[in-house]
Parts: C-alpha cells; structure tokens; sequence
C-alpha cells in the first residue's frame, strides 16, 4: 500500500503520531504541505511567520531528502491538490494530524469527503496536546471552565509511560518517480524582516532549545518567569505552534530532567503548569468553537466598547507614551514575539484603558506573532479583557506604569526596545517626567491611566448589571 502524509502544523518527523501509524500500515510513502492562499497570503499572515514557516519546511525537506523520501510542497487549495496527488500516484491512505479550529475542521472535512468518495483511506490522530478536550471532563462529564481543577484531573489523568517518543522514521521506501517541483518560497514580502534576527525553524533548532532550557533556565524559571528583562523562559511556542518539537517530547523531557536532577522540581513543575495552559485553552475551542467570535462570558456582552481608532493606531505602533506596553509593541513588531508578562500588560491596556475590543488586539496579535495560535491567543485575550473562562475578574485593572516597575526594575526591557528611553536612569524610566518626554521625541501618555481605570470599571459594571436585569 501508498501512503502520503499531510504536514500541517506537525513539522517534524519525530514523535509524529499519524505519521508513526502510517507508517506502520504502508508500504511506500511520500510527504505534502499545501501552501494554502487562506493561510498564508500577505494579508494572513506576516513576513516573520512567513519566514519561520519556510524555514521549518525547508528543514523538513532536507531531512526528506536525506532520506530519500519525497516532499512536495503545492500552492493551492488542500481539497483539490490532495486528491490529485493521491489519484496520480496511486496512493490509497492519507494521514494527518487533526485541527480543532474551525477552519481546520472545515478544510479536513472537505478533504476527507472527496479522499473517501474516491475509495481512499484516511488515517488521522491528535497530535499537538497529550490529551483532546473529551479526555479531560469534570466527575460530571462536563467540560472545564476554569483552569484549576481542569489542570488536576489533567495531572491525575497523565502518565508518564504513555509518553510515546520513538516513532523516528527511519525507512527509505519512498514512491518511485514523484516529481517534486522547486518552491519559490513564501518570503520575500514587504521586507518588514529584513535585517531582523529570528528564530531559525525547524525540528533541530526546537531539540536545542528545549536541552538548553533543561540544562540552564528552567531552574530559575518559577522565579523569573515575570521578568522581560531576562531571557528566562523556554521561547519554545513558534516550536510547539509549528509543531517543530512534539508536546510529549517536552513533558518527557522535563520529568526526566527531574529525576536526573531533583533541585529542578519546582521549576520544572511551573513550566508544565504553562504547556497545561496551553492544552487548557485548545480544550476550550475545541469545546466551544464560537469563542472565536463571542466572548466565552456572555456577562460583558453589551460592553461599550470606545473602540478609538487614533487609540488603536498609538497601541499598534508603540506609540502610547507608557514604556512598557510601547516596549512590547515594538519587540512584537521587531521579532514576532512579546514576553508573556507584557502581552498580558499591552493586552490589559487595549481592553481595559482604552476599552478596545478585545478581538481588535487579538487579530493584531495572531497577525504578527511567530507563535500565533488561535487557541492560546484567543485564551490570553479572552483572559486580558475578563471575558474568558479563567478570566482576571474585571475590577482588576493592571497599572502599566507600575507593572512596569515591578517586572522590568532596572528598565533594561524598556530601554531595550524604545530607544528615546536609552539613556534614561532606572528610576524614571517606567514614568519619564513630562518635561523631558519631547526632549527626546517620546509621547506624551495616550491617557490618564486613572480616569481610564475608573470608566472602564463604570462600562464593565454597567454591562454586568444590563446582563443581570436581562436573565
Ligand atoms: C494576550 C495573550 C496572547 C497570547 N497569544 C499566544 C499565542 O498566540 N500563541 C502562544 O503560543 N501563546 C500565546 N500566549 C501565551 C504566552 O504568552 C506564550 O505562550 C509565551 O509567552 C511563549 O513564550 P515561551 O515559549 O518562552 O513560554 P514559556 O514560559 O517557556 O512556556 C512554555 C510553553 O507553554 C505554553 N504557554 C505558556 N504560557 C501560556 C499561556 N498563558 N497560555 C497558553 N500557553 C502558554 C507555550 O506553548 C509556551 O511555549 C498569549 C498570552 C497572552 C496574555
């Protein structure tokens, strides 16, 4: 039997679980990935995430190759190219690693109708999280709403041999006589990448940071995880988004590192706590589809939103006048990734100061982070804006200014990312004295964070109360 395997967002050849029980089942086999207009045209998706993908495919065929197993990367529209492909070379099963988003599903569902009316098989498997949303369900059945006791079960529920790992793929049996025509790529674009140094792609590049986390920043990860100004955290999710390195190599990876080395425990334990975040958040969409959209609450549903474009505009560029979000809008916008603690920050500002829509900086987000993730995305803002499931309570406003201070505290961060700030001592960097702001052509606050806080607490509680009155 002819097997071809789908690659999508599973970029990797290890641990790779449709792949591994293709390969069981044939013969023969060859490899796709359909570069789909809806996914990655200019206008979907950014030069950066562009170039990441790209370079995870070109990793991805290298590999192939060494192998000699063929890899065709298509421009078109999966559920045409697919069946072709599978018509002209007579292949009979196709596999991939299932999506939950709705336009996954949607693509999937076309694919595999017109694969099966044809007589052909399709073999598919969760790959990207340990467990699938019905696998983690409260002593009622029912899905989880809030993170706490869904991370318990989840605990309760995870076992460390399950943790499939060596699935290499190792055989050369590839389809005779596929044609694999040269790509020409999916950057250069508007040259916004030009001179950036990003994150290489790849399956290799993911291993080495995942080692060298084990091996260095994971002890002090509990400790300084909040902190942008240090580089202390795995910088792991463009790997886990693009599927460079497998879910279960991570959490194999990490228990292993504790057994080795007991001291790593608690940081060790915290990580996990995020990657369970992640499965978290993905259970939500997979459950509830129409968060893309809706909030998860209907509480805040009338909510008013201001939805000020010059606001928006400022909040984009980086251009408020409070260091720290402006810091973190610029590194979005230089590398294609934030600090977890300053998303949560810039993410605060948007819904809560300015009363922006939270779904306005979640589609500026997915645009332009390497790791945008719909699921997590939508999770993080959701959260932000205290619409989502374990959402901040809306009465708890973050103060930029003094998040700043507390996370950044001698204001390398800051300084790092806003050059008008360079020269400026720790003290001030966080609240630059308005005297000096047009000296060196920074902003003026967007805001009075205060009266900010005070509307967006009257708009929320006014929202709360209209939703009240109305069930
Ligand atoms: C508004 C907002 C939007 C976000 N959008 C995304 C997104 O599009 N894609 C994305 O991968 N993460 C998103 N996050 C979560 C988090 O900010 C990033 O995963 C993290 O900063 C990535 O850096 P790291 O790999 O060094 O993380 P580490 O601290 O090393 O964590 C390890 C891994 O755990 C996962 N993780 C960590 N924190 C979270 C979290 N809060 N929610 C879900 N997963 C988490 C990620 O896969 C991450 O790579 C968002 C958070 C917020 C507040």
């Amino acid at each position: 039997m002819r097997g071809i395997h789908w690659f999508r967002n599973d970029l990797r050849l290890e641990d790779n679980r449709s792949l591994a029980l293709m390969l069981n089942r044939v013969e023969e086999w060859a490899a796709v990935f359909v570069l789909d207009p809806s996914l990655v045209e200019p206008s979907c998706v950014s030069e950066k995430r562009a170039r990441f993908l790209e370079d995870c495919l070109r990793h991805l065929d290298t590999k192939l190759s060494e192998m000699q197993i063929p890899f065709i990367v298509l421009r078109g529209r999966p559920e045409n190219e697919i069946p072709r492909l599978m018509h002209r070379y007579s292949v009979s099963l196709l596999s991939y690693n299932e999506s939950v988003t709705p336009f996954g599903r949607r693509r999937d569902g076309k694919v595999k109708r017109t694969v099966e009316k044809h007589g052909r098989q399709i073999l598919s498997a969760r790959d990207d999280v340990i467990f699938s949303a019905e696998e983690i369900r409260s002593s009622k059945g029912t899905p989880y709403a809030v993170y706490t006791p869904y991370r318990n079960t989840w605990w309760r529920r995870f076992d460390e041999k399950g943790l499939s790992r060596h699935t290499r793929v190792d055989r050369r049996r590839s389809i005779p006589g596929v044609e694999c025509p040269e790509w020409d790529g999916i950057s250069p674009r508007d040259g916004t990448s030009g001179n950036v140094s990003l994150p290489l792609g790849g399956e290799r590049e993911a291993r080495c940071r995942l080692d060298r986390f084990l091996n260095e920043d994971v002890r002090f990860y509990g400790r300084d995880r909040d902190r942008p100004d240090l580089d202390a955290t795995s910088r792991l999710s463009p790997y886990l988004r693009f599927g460079c390195i497998s879910i279960r190599a991570c959490f194999a990876d990490a228990t292993a590192a504790v057994r080795a080395e007991p001291s790593l425990r608690n940081g060790v334990e915290k990580w996990l706590d995020e990657l369970i975040w992640r499965e978290f958040y993905s259970a939500v969409l997979e459950d509830n589809p129409r968060v893309l959209r809706e909030n998860y609450r209907s509480e805040f549903d009338s909510l008013a939103w201001r939805n000020s474009a010059s606001e928006f505009e400022a909040w984009c560029t980086g251009q408020t006048g409070f260091p720290l979000v402006d810091a973190g809008m610029r590194q979005l916008l230089e590398t294609g990734w934030m600090h977890n603690r300053v998303r949560m920050v810039v993410a605060s500002f948007l819904t809560k100061d300015l009363l922006i829509d939270w779904r306005e900086g979640e589609r500026f987000f997915f645009e332009h982070l390497i790791d945008g993730d719909p699921s997590s995305n939508n999770g993080g803002w959701q959260w932000a804006a205290s619409t989502g499931t374990d959402a901040q309570p809306y009465f708890r406003i973050f103060n930029p200014t003094k998040q700043g201070e507390r996370w950044d505290p001698n204001g390398d961060y800051v300084r790092r990312w806003v050059p008008e700030l360079r020269n400026w001592s720790s003290s001030s960097v966080h609240a630059p004295p308005h005297s000096e702001r047009s000296l060196r052509d920074y902003p003026e606050p967007i805001v009075d964070h205060s009266e900010r806080r005070v509307e967006a607490l009257d708009s929320f509680r006014r929202a709360r109360e209209a939703w009240r009155d109305s069930s």
